[in-house]
């Protein structure tokens, strides 16, 4: 029996991974639950498990949440606040630490799970992107090890040959037959729409993927295909792949979740329905395989999958991402906290969609900081980043 904490619980990922573990009560035991304010869901997964902890980022939904399980007789340890949450990361009982809050919140109890040498399932890709180096040293200096939940990333992992999914980052993809990495990407929800249509999108209109059910910021980064351009760089960190060993391709069907294309023309790729238990299921049992609650895929039903080059005019924020990448941590952190404050701005309602390119790209053009060598510095550069990309915000409204 595994032991597990799911930091964000009570998201999309969270959710997904609860209804996993409850098909498989023989398997997984869950030790803690992790969430910012959302109570009422915590109280449910308390009442259908009652893990030993819980945190709550807001203290005032964690003394509501002790309130409700005291009138329900359930005994779970109720903590609040950043530094309980990456205490319960890196509990001694856990085994595997699902990494599923959403944005940089996730960066420290990641890291806190990595170096008490847990096993990370990761989703969580804004804690990578933004400390690629520092994250990635931590993992190869602990006995932690990552499994990639992101759907794509998962699906590479997959198809990789078993010394690379042991030890991730860590290899020459070329010294194991590896030409490329094909990252796939649907386009998202606004794939069609035409460049003058966007500053009129709203928000639900980017809720509403065709084939994705997802939290709201990873949504909008999807419309955007911000969410392809971090996707771009989690893979150059997880796989140690090159500029060149990576190609983007848009494949709006979501059938093939990436693919791997080896130099004797072979290329393997992970095809399912696109249901985020696949991924996350493959995750909790790798490397034996348990059923994930999904659909199974009809072939009969595929009349054809399509693949296409991305349009970087069309989508401005997947080409800023990749030359951000290029130019270094410091600019992966600036862009990724510019870009939580601009999609939090649009998300209500403050500014309109095209203006997430706008706001993203001009913070990270008047930026300059020196190349961060801890975590702290990351913390201090996301922090500047933030305050600047709320003035410049103000500016506009
Ligand atoms: P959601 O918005 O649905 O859920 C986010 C979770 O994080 C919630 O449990 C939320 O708690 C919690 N949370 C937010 N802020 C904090 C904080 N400061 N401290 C502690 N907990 C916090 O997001 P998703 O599940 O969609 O995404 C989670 C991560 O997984 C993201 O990084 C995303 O990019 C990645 N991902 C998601 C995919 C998906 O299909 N959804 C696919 C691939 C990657 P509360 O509910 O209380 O606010």
């Amino acid at each position: 029996m595994k032991k597990i904490t799911i930091l964000g619980s009570t998201g999309s990922i969270g959710i997904s991974t609860i209804s996993i573990i409850k098909k498989h009560p023989d398997l997984f035991k869950i030790v803690a639950l992790v969430a910012n304010k959302n109570f009422a869901i915590m109280l449910e997964q308390c009442k259908l498990f009652s893990p030993d902890w819980v945190a709550m980022k807001n203290e005032t939904s964690a003394n509501i949440l002790r309130i409700k399980l005291k009138e329900e007789k359930i005994k779970t340890q109720v903590l609040s606040g950043n530094k309980n949450i990456s205490a319960l990361a890196s509990l001694e009982e856990n085994d595997y630490v699902v990494s599923a809050i959403v944005g940089m919140a996730g960066l420290l109890p990641t890291l806190s799970a990595i170096y008490a040498g847990k096993t990370i399932l990761l989703a969580n890709k804004e804690s990578l992107i933004t400390s690629g180096c520092i994250f990635m040293n931590a993992l190869f200096c602990s006995n932690a090890k990552i499994i990639p939940i992101d759907s794509e990333h998962n699906a590479i992992f997959q198809v990789l040959p078993e010394r690379l999914q042991k030890n991730l980052g860590k290899f020459n993809l070329q010294e194991h037959g590896i030409k490329s990495i094909i990252l796939t990407g649907s386009g998202g929800p606004l794939y069609h729409l035409k460049k003058e249509d966007l500053p009129f999108v709203k928000p639900e209109q980017t809720f509403a993927h065709p084939n994705w059910n997802m939290g709201k910021k990873i949504s909008v980064d999807s419309a955007t295909m911000m969410n392809k351009g971090f996707e771009y760089a989690e893979a150059r960190w997880l796989f140690n792949a090159s500029a060149d060993e990576i190609n983007i391709l848009i494949h709006p069907q979501s059938i093939i979740h990436s693919m791997v294309e080896y130099i004797d023309g072979s290329v393997l790729a992970q095809i399912s329905v696109p249901d985020m238990k696949v991924a996350i299921s493959y995750a909790m049992s790798f490397p034996k395989r348990i059923s994930s609650g999904s659909n199974y895929l009809d072939f009969k039903k595929l009349n054809y999958l399509n693949f296409f080059e991305p349009d970087f005019k069309q989508f401005p924020c997947l080409k800023l991402t990749i030359d951000a990448f290029s130019h270094g941590q410091s600019a992966m952190t600036v862009l990724n906290a510019a870009n939580e404050v601009s999609v939090s701005a649009f998300l209500s309602s403050k500014i309109k969609f095209n203006k997430i390119f706008e706001i993203n790209n001009d913070v990270l053009m008047s930026s300059s900081f020196s190349e961060p060598t801890s975590v702290l510095e990351i913390l201090e550069i996301d922090k500047k980043a933030r305050i600047q990309t709320e003035k410049k915000i103000s500016s506009l409204i």
